[in-house]
Formats: structure tokens, C-alpha cells, sequence
């Protein structure tokens, strides 16, 4: 499994590991007249990645997962090298989730030539909120899923609102660049307790864990003041960002109330807005959204049930 040039079929699933793999099996999948949807993560699947493969199997007749850690989307310093992995583990729970092609390659396949020197520049959506601090960041998302979007062709593509930012910014990468995708985006996956589900909660020390739940209840927190008819953006947000700092063990990168499509700072909030954040626990960096106004439906994991988590 760890041969980058070999396509096998690892207990009923196509682990492809080459672009050749990929082809024939996308050739395949095209004489069988099979509609595609295509589920791209980094890997170390959790149940936030699996609720994004049910909603695509909504969609289309096969779904196709990828898991690559795009190295262009990391800044220098970040977690690129320490970066969580568990490729078996992962292609036994896409597995169980009705997966059956897995394309998994290493750097050189997915940059046979280096590192791509034409880039996708994500425009100035891409310089708010995350991407004040992660310059580089949207740049290699959008340009590693534009070349999965022209290596695999997929119908329907789906991605989480956990990542809000770079869902906006796919949808308005298709749009601009009249790429033939739908971009889906499935719901904020949660454990019990409200932290969002991430590949990173696994760097969080046990009591960094006990911590980390506060965000997103002083995000709800704020959602339901604005409930209360607190409207004012700057209201809404000082109160996030002087609770989760009062509370210690959190540094705050930004709390913003921005508009859910240009992702522009609103000075009143409307329903519908996006309250979107970042923070730091140690060395380890959360984000999560709640939509303003919107019942929250965000799906939450049980507590008891830790076989679902990464
Ligand atoms: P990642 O592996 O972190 O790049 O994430 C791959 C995809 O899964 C992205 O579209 C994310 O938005 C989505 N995702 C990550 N965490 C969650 C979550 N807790 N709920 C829903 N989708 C998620």
C-alpha cells in the first residue's frame, strides 16, 4: 500500500496512488456511464469528511475520495510536517461509508513537474479572515483542487462549511474560471460538545481539549444574542472575542461578522451572516463558523461514540 506506483483494490476499494491508475480507473467508471462526485480532503478521516462522501453519494453513482496533504496550502512554520496520517485507517472507513475509489498520491504525482508555477489567485476574498494570517493558503487550495477538478472531471464536487472561506472561494473559483463543477457544501460536523470535528483536535493535550469547546459556545453564544436583537457586527464580536480571552487558554487571531458570499465585514448583522473565527490553544490553530439567524442544525456526534472520531 505504501508503493506510490501501484493501483490495488484493498478489501473492495481502488486505491489509486498514479495519475495512469487514476485514468484507467476514471475510463472505466465513464464506460459504465457513471455519474462522479469527488470528496477532496487531506486525510485522517473523521466523521465531518464521511457526512461530505454521504451527501455525495446523494449525488452521484460513484464517489471518489481524495486524501493529499497539498504541501502549496502550508506556510512556513506550519504543521505541514507533523501533519496527522493513517492511510489504512482511512480507507477502511471510507470503505464502511460506500467509497470505492481512493486517489492517494504522493507529491510528485500530483506535481510531476515541481511545484506549479502558475497559481490560482483567489483575488481579494481570499486576503480576509484566514487569509490575513495564512497568505499563501487559499492559493494552494484553489490551485490543488483546479488541477483535481482537471485531472478528475468530476459532476459534483463537495466540500465542508467548516472551511467557509474556501468554500466561497471554490464556488467563486468555478464560477470565474467557468470550470464544469457543482460545488456542494455539507453541514459543520460537531462532537458532543461542539467543538468542530478536525484533523487537528489530535494535537490538543487533554486539557487544551477541555478548553477548546468554549469557541464554539461563545459563537453560539453570540448567535443567540444576536437572536436577542444585538445586531451591531462590533458588538457581537467583542463579546466573543473579551469572553474567550477572559476565559484564558485561547489567544484570538479574529472573530469577524461577515456577509455569507463576498465574505465583506458587515457593521450590522443580517440573517443569514457569517460569524467566522480563529484561535490558537498552544500551537494548535481552530476555526469555526455559525450562520446568524439560522437554526443551528449542525449535526453533533454522540458522546460515547469515539470509533466515529479521527
Ligand atoms: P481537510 O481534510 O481538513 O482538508 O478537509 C477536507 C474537507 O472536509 C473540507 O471540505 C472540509 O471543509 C471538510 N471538513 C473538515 N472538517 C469538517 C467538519 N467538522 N464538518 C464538515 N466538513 C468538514
Amino acid at each position: 500500500m505504501s508503493d506510490p506506483s501501484e493501483s490495488v483494490r484493498v478489501e473492495g476499494v481502488h486505491l489509486l496512488r498514479d495519475r495512469v491508475a487514476l485514468q484507467e480507473a476514471l475510463a472505466e467508471l465513464r464506460e459504465r456511464g457513471d455519474s462522479l462526485a469527488l470528496v477532496p480532503t487531506m486525510g485522517y478521516l473523521h466523521e465531518g469528511h464521511l457526512s461530505l462522501v454521504d451527501q455525495a453519494h446523494g449525488s452521484a453513482d460513484t464517489v471518489l475520495l481524495t486524501i493529499f496533504v497539498n504541501p502549496l496550502q502550508f506556510g512556513e512554520g506550519e504543521d505541514l510536517e507533523h501533519y496527522p496520517t493513517d492511510l489504512e485507517g482511512d480507507v477502511r472507513k471510507a470503505r464502511a461509508r460506500g467509497v470505492t475509489h481512493i486517489f492517494a498520491p504522493p507529491v510528485s504525482e500530483m506535481y510531476p513537474d515541481g511545484p506549479p508555477v502558475i497559481r490560482v489567485d483567489p483575488g481579494p476574498m481570499g486576503k480576509r479572515l484566514c487569509g490575513i494570517s495564512r497568505p499563501h493558503h487559499f492559493p494552494g487550495v484553489l490551485t490543488v483542487v483546479a488541477r483535481l477538478f482537471a485531472l478528475i472531471r468530476p459532476d459534483v464536487a463537495v466540500f465542508g462549511r467548516k472551511d467557509y472561506q474556501q468554500a466561497v472561494l471554490i464556488r467563486q473559483m468555478v464560477r470565474d474560471l467557468a470550470l464544469d463543477v457543482d460545488v456542494q457544501v455539507g453541514p459543520l460536523v460537531r462532537e458532543h460538545d461542539g467543538l468542530a470535528l478536525s484533523s487537528r483536535n489530535v494535537y490538543l493535550s487533554p486539557i487544551q481539549r477541555e478548553v477548546a469547546p468554549r469557541f464554539q459556545a461563545e459563537l453560539a453564544r453570540a448567535a443567540s444574542d444576536f437572536l436577542g436583537g444585538m445586531t451591531e457586527a462590533r458588538h457581537l464580536v467583542s463579546g466573543v472575542r473579551d469572553r474567550l480571552e477572559r476565559g484564558g487558554g485561547m489567544r484570538v487571531e479574529y472573530i469577524e461578522v461577515v456577509h455569507p458570499e463576498t465574505l465583506l465585514p458587515m457593521e450590522t448583522a443580517r440573517v443569514g451572516a457569517v460569524l467566522a473565527g480563529a484561535v490558537h490553544i498552544g500551537s494548535t490553530r481552530l476555526i469555526d463558523n455559525v450562520l446568524l439567524g439560522v437554526r443551528d442544525e449542525d449535526p453533533r456526534l454522540p458522546p460515547s461514540d469515539r470509533s466515529r472520531r479521527a
